[in-house]
């Protein structure tokens, strides 16, 4: 069983790598911004909660994210191993993660932090947005300038603190996502 993560700040790919590892080792992507997307989207309790923290880049609570997480890994698709994607972002949640795998029986393989330009990022994003647009699709409300350099400011001040951490127990590789998507994935 291989449980990994893959750090880095908003737009560095994670998400597009996540799906290339799925498909090669038969793993379950767990991306917790879109469990609580689809969590807004269906309007539940939670949905309405964490809908104002979400739409304006700030982070939900360590304890929601914790549950939904322990909760998420505990299905029949996760057995063979799993990829965090967005999970963990603070230490606290690193921790909890520490703590929830070892009660679990699950070992963390390795964590993969994606490094990338912030200015690069900005532009990555601009691009998506007009793709997106032009495909005539919704843009996410969290996905504009202004947002995304907010989210970069809560990924350097809350969540590279758990770069540190995992580097500290011999766990980190760290991984160029400036280069391509297929380099990157190799
Ligand atoms: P993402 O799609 O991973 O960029 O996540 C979108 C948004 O969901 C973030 O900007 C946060 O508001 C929220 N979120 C996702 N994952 C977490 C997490 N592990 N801890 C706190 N908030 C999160």
């Amino acid at each position: 069983m291989m449980n990994m993560i893959l750090l880095g700040p908003p737009g560095a790919g994670k998400g597009t790598q996540a799906k290339r590892l799925e498909e090669k080792f038969g793993l379950k992507q767990l991306s917790t911004g879109d469990m609580l997307r689809a969590e807004m989207a269906a309007g539940t309790d939670l949905g309405k909660k964490v809908k104002a923290l979400v739409d304006s880049g700030a982070l939900v609570t360590d304890d929601i994210m914790i549950q939904m997480i322990s909760a998420r890994i505990d299905q029949p698709d996760c057995k063979n191993g799993v990829i965090f994607d967005g999970f963990p972002r603070t230490v606290a949640q690193a921790e909890a993660l520490d703590a929830m795998l070892a009660a679990k029986g699950r070992p963390l393989s390795a964590v993969v932090e994606l490094k990338v330009d912030e200015e690069a990022l900005v532009s990555r994003l601009n691009t998506r947005i007009a793709e997106t647009r032009a495909r005539g699709e919704a843009v996410r409300a969290d996905d504009n300038e202004e947002t995304l350099r907010k989210r970069l400011q809560v990924f350097r001040e809350q969540t590279a603190p758990i770069i540190p951490y995992y580097a500290g127990r011999g766990m980190l590789q760290s991984v160029d996502g400036m280069a391509g998507i297929d380099d990157v994935a190799r």
